[in-house]
């Protein structure tokens, strides 16, 4: 559906974790009025019902991915339906009843559990705000296949943490950050893909006293990545208090 230009400019200015859920009751908002195009007055309307409505609004939960499923070339990894299993699992944990009982007051958007699935380092589902965070990566490897000094994996290497000498790739493991982009430009397979899957971040979040979440050791495989989600999902539930966010848990006991 089309938006006007003042519309999207109100849009723009809500905050971004709940952006696509208030869009979609504007477009909903403008279709009840039988609209080709979304105002400004459908955007007031909207907000005005969004707030008053708010405890019903609350899932429980949200699950954030990047665009990557939608053909990013960047990926390292293809998600292979991460994001759904996540939020099968939150679903099952009936997220919205066990944030009532914690709370024991209205429920409000900022209590839901945060997850965000990014498919490559850059990271622009913004992994690092949220309760639990999925980067993709994909960490190079050398094959037998002879390397043919062509510079290529150097010049796309943002992070510098590769060179090649004497036509022997090299990479420095304290620069690299597993995008696999060199992999990618790689034209004789002399570089092919090693240890791929999740690094998996913990306990961010923003609001009054933001933090970055921290990042566990390692890159997970999809099934490891999860039970790592699962044990994640039941300390959060089990240690909790008045809706506490998972950050707030962790550094409450001295984790992070
Ligand atoms: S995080 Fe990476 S794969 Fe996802 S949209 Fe951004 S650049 Fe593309
Ligand atoms: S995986 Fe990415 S960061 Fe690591 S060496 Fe290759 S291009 Fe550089
Ligand atoms: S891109 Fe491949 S062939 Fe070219 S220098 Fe790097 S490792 Fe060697």
């Amino acid at each position: 559906m089309n938006w006007s230009k003042e519309a999207e400019k109100a849009l723009s200015r809500v905050p971004f974790f709940v952006r696509k859920r208030v869009k979609k009751r504007v477009e909903e908002e403008a279709s009840r009025h039988m609209a080709n195009e979304v105002t400004i007055e459908h955007v007031h309307t909207s907000q005005k019902r969004f707030l008053n409505r708010m405890e019903d609004e609350v899932k429980g939960f949200q699950v954030e991915t990047c665009f990557g499923p939608t053909g990013c070339p960047n990926r390292a990894v293809n998600s292979d339906g991460l994001p759904q299993k996540i939020e099968q699992k939150l679903t099952h944990r009936n997220m919205k009843e066990f944030l009532k009982k914690k709370v024991g007051g209205p429920l409000k958007l900022h209590h839901e559990f945060r997850v965000s699935v990014s498919d490559c380092p850059n990271a622009c589902s913004r992994p690092q705000i949220v309760d639990l965070g999925l980067i993709g990566a994909c960490r190079p490897e050398v094959s037998d296949e002879s390397c043919t000094d062509c510079g290529a994996c150097v010049e796309i290497c943002k992070e510098n943490a590769i060179s090649v000498q004497d036509g022997v790739p090299l990479m420095d493991d304290s620069k690299c950050i597993s995008c696999g982009q060199c992999i990618q430009a790689c034209p004789t397979g002399t570089l092919r893909e090693g240890t791929k899957g999740y690094r998996i971040l913990i306990g961010g979040k923003l609001g009054r006293h933001p933090r970055l979440a921290t990042e566990l050791p390692g890159i997970h495989g999809l099934e490891e990545a999860l039970t790592i989600v699962d044990r994640c999902l039941d300390h959060y539930q089990r240690h909790c208090l008045k809706g506490e966010r998972f950050g707030e848990i962790l550094s409450r006991e001295g984790r992070i």
